[in-house]
């Protein structure tokens, strides 16, 4: 089969617009492509460090590894979720009560003298360190390696009460305030520590968070209502961060109470006089320091964007530098808006956009009853989801099906091509995330071989200098695994 004849052969069976060949053609003529996968330490421990490396090279045509060297997540380490099938593969129980998390590599103290959180090894495998264990076996074979972290800690680590985000309420948060400087040192800590102790090629970091006016209204596709008491940040250091920006803390607490009243009644169901949108819209024109504290925090997380980067190069600067971006950036149109590409662009070597096909139907739906019953609350949810499909750019099914369905490999190709477009003019390399057997609830749409073969096809043609297997092989299915490296491998031949 030519590359003609593939192509042809590939957008037929993807059910989609034929494939703009130039671009495809290029994408893979650099034989460079990054193809990644998130693993975390319990794989390398329950299945073999060789075992595991020769499933990847073999069936997923991977030749970059992005180990989850820290979290307190299960989203990226540890087993299979409990209450989720168990894949092909592993231990065939589940890690209930042994998950517990932390930095699955030594620790050297000498990182770690300017801030409060010192005491972080993950007790989950005794002193076992991934990369010490991983990293002679992936040079061997020519793998790259990254330290893949994530934002994600507990309540009951010590120290972490004094890095944690304060709350409306008045109360700690169990996330972390990147404006608070034992947070930040920590990161920028862990990042040196990383980039001059173990021979990787890279660190990606990711945040899956947004600011207040965002959780105040629950725009995401969060599955816990909205509690706009306990949106964040409102510290010391936040406080001091918004004066020197000509910010008035005071009026920014006084928006968010109102905001928090108008969520509450809009929950309840009491309709505003003026309704839900109009609102609204007089709470952001009487304070508009919502906005301002919104920016604010995402400001902030590029800041930390941007320190990080710095350190890391510092440190050695041959390393690879990028940042995994939250779902949301594909439901939320004013947390897309945050997510200016050409502002983070200057601060990244990469970006993992994350683009998850299958659960993005669950996840689009959930947003729509969320912001159904905040923002929007007069608007039928779906012409709600109608007019989000038109904002956001790309068309998929009804309300009651996206999340028997998923959404399409189109979702993949318009999302790439949107990203791809927004970094023009950089150097940034774009890796989508796709989804191989994240979670979904029963009776919803599930991962398939072709499915995910059809992901992967349709973010090159999007224009991506690479994919990203996502989010840790301890959930993914080997047949679906092989979706992927079926579609690497079909490319790469023609
Ligand atoms: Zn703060």
């Amino acid at each position: 089969m030519d590359r003609r004849e593939f192509l042809q052969s590939a957008a037929a069976t993807a059910g989609a617009v034929a494939f703009p060949q130039l671009r495809t053609a290029s994408a893979l003529a650099r034989s460079e492509q990054m193809v990644g996968i998130q693993v975390g330490a319990v794989s390398f421990v329950d299945e073999g460090v060789d075992k595991v490396l020769d499933v990847f090279q073999q069936d997923g045509a991977v030749n970059s590894l992005f180990i989850a060297t820290f979290t307190y997540g299960r989203g990226i380490a540890g087993r299979q979720v409990p209450g989720q099938p168990l894949p092909d593969h592993g231990k065939q129980e589940y890690d209930r009560g042994t998950f517990y998390g932390g930095s699955y590599t030594k620790i050297d103290p000498q990182y770690f003298k300017e801030t409060a959180f010192k005491t972080f090894r993950a007790p989950d495998f005794g002193d076992y360190d991934v990369l010490d264990a991983v990293l002679p076996s992936a040079k061997r074979r020519g793998l790259k390696t990254y330290c893949w972290f994530e934002d994600v800690f507990r309540a009951d680590l010590p120290g972490i009460d004094q890095l944690q985000e304060k709350e409306l309420s008045g109360n700690n948060a169990t996330t972390l305030c990147f404006n608070n400087p034992n947070y930040r040192n920590w990161l920028l800590g862990i990042t040196e520590y990383w980039s001059r102790t173990y021979d990787v090629d890279g660190i990606m970091w990711g945040s899956e968070r947004q600011g207040a006016f965002s959780n105040a209204l629950n725009a995401s596709a969060s599955t816990t209502p909205a509690s706009p008491m306990r949106v964040t940040c409102f510290c010391q250091y936040c406080q001091a961060k918004a004066k020197e920006s000509g910010i008035d803390p005071e009026r920014a607490r006084r928006g968010f109470l109102e905001l928090a009243s108008f969520v509450d009644a809009s929950q309840k169901g009491k309709r505003p006089v003026d309704g839900y949108y109009v609102s609204l819209w007089r709470l952001m024109l009487n304070y508009p320091e919502l906005l301002a504290w919104e920016m604010l925090w995402t400001k902030s997380l590029r800041d930390t964007y941007a320190a990080i980067y710095a350190k890391a190069k510092e440190a050695k600067p041959s390393i690879q530098v990028g940042w995994h971006i939250w779902h949301t950036n594909s439901f939320n149109p004013i947390y897309r808006a945050e997510q200016d590409l050409q502002a983070i662009a200057p601060h990244s070597d990469f970006l993992k956009i994350v683009i998850y096909n299958n659960c993005g139907g669950e996840r689009m739906a959930q947003y729509i009853n969320n912001v159904g019953s905040t923002i929007y609350g007069d608007v039928p949810k779906e012409q709600l989801l109608e007019f989000h499909y038109q904002v956001l750019n790309y068309k998929e099914k009804g309300l009651a099906e996206i999340p028997i369905t998923g959404l399409s490999a189109d979702y993949v190709y318009r999302e790439t091509k949107r990203a791809r477009e927004g970094l023009a003019g950089g150097k940034t390399l774009l890796w989508p995330g796709i989804d191989i057997d994240i979670p979904t609830a029963p009776g919803h749409s599930k991962c398939s071989p072709e499915g995910v073969r059809d992901a992967v096809l349709a973010a090159f043609k999007g224009g991506s200098d690479g994919v990203l297997l996502s989010r840790k092989y301890s959930e993914m299915k080997l047949a679906d695994l092989r979706g992927a490296g079926d579609a690497i491998r079909q490319l790469r031949s023609t």
